[in-house]
């Protein structure tokens, strides 16, 4: 969760390797120290369900949770939903960006929808 609407991931501040979920050493250096980089919001599908109910009231509800890889964050991945898509069509691989959900007290969910890769060649 965050309270900017800022994506960060948590990277060793020695070696640079990328740990989500954060941990308080670096599994490749052991170094405790960490710095969270602002990273550009976008991502790959690495794994998705499909699920058909809600996990809170049993009741049909259609909703695809997503594994993404982070760009600008190699090895870092976050657990997610994904939005704005017909579940059928999902797909490993895709390019999702990312959007906020507020949720209450002003902490913002970060959540993705499909990215809209024409208009984007220029940044890739
Ligand atoms: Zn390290």
């Amino acid at each position: 969760m965050a309270r900017e609407r800022k994506l960060t991931a948590c990277q060793c501040g020695a070696c640079g390797h990328f740990r989500m979920p954060p941990t308080p050493y670096c599994p490749e250096c052991q170094c405790p120290d960490m710095i969270w980089p602002e990273l550009p919001g976008t991502a790959t599908v690495f794994s998705f369900a499909i699920c058909t109910r809600s996990p809170y009231s049993g009741e049909p509800l259609v909703y695809v949770p997503v594994v993404v890889d982070l760009d600008g964050a190699p090895g870092a991945r976050l657990v997610s939903n994904l939005v704005g898509i017909n579940a059928e069509d999902v797909e490993i691989g895709m390019k999702v960006s990312i959007d906020w959900n507020p949720i209450r007290d002003g902490w913002l969910l970060p959540i993705f929808r499909p990215a809209l890769t024409e208009e984007r060649h220029e940044t890739a």
